[in-house]
């Protein structure tokens, strides 16, 4: 079984990369498809919100201002949770201290120094969507009925966040599982053995 490594293992040959810097067509294509996965999530969340929750459907609320800027904190809070989500698993398989950044819009945990393989980063890749959407449907069926329409929210906004996420996973779908990546936070690189390239 292969671990992660600091060291680029010998036979090993770049196949690829995401580069969000660079390649400012793929991250304006994923904020819109972003977009849309909240969109779809959140109308998913409220279906099966008034099929486990009968009862909340009577409820009516009202945003005011003070309840925007609530939100908006709870926003930041919630993608901070999300990359440290990333950040633990970054952890679990390399034991060192993953990188964060709170950049204006985004945010993002790596682990520049290491060489991760392919299941371990999907892992990585998918643990703050799975975790965060266990517990979010944990609590539509649990939290009291005025948290309900915030938890639905969150969940959705969580679940369009991970659209990133959700496009290096299909990625990785397509690699061996001996491929090696990296991820600096912005760029992930993928490695392959040269021998599996060669005779695919
Ligand atoms: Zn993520």
């Amino acid at each position: 079984m292969i671990t992660s490594t600091k060291m680029l293992p010998e036979g090993y040959v770049l196949s690829g990369e995401i580069n969000l810097k660079k390649n400012k067509r793929l991250a304006i294509t994923l904020n819109i498809a972003a977009f849309f996965v909240f969109v779809l999530s959140f109308y998913l969340l409220s279906s099966f919100t008034a099929l486990v929750r009968p009862n909340l459907m009577n409820i009516s609320g009202s945003i005011t201002a003070g309840g925007a800027a609530v939100v908006v904190g709870l926003v930041i809070m919630l993608f901070t949770i999300h990359e440290l989500i990333h950040g633990v698993f970054f952890w679990v398989f390399t034991r060192s201290k993953p990188v964060f950044a709170l950049r204006l819009f985004y945010a993002y945990a790596g682990a520049p120094d290491w060489y991760i393989p392919t299941r371990q980063f999907m892992i990585v890749a998918l643990g703050p969507l799975v975790i965060i959407g266990a517990a979010g449907l944990l609590l539509i069926l649990l939290a009291p009925i005025r948290w309900i329409m915030f938890i639905i929210f969150f969940v959705a906004m969580n679940t369009g966040g991970a659209a990133g996420d959700l496009f290096v996973f299909a990625r990785l779908f397509k690699l061996p599982p001996t491929s090696l990546m990296n991820d600096t936070g912005d760029i992930v690189t993928f490695y392959e053995r040269q021998s599996t390239i060669d005779h695919p």
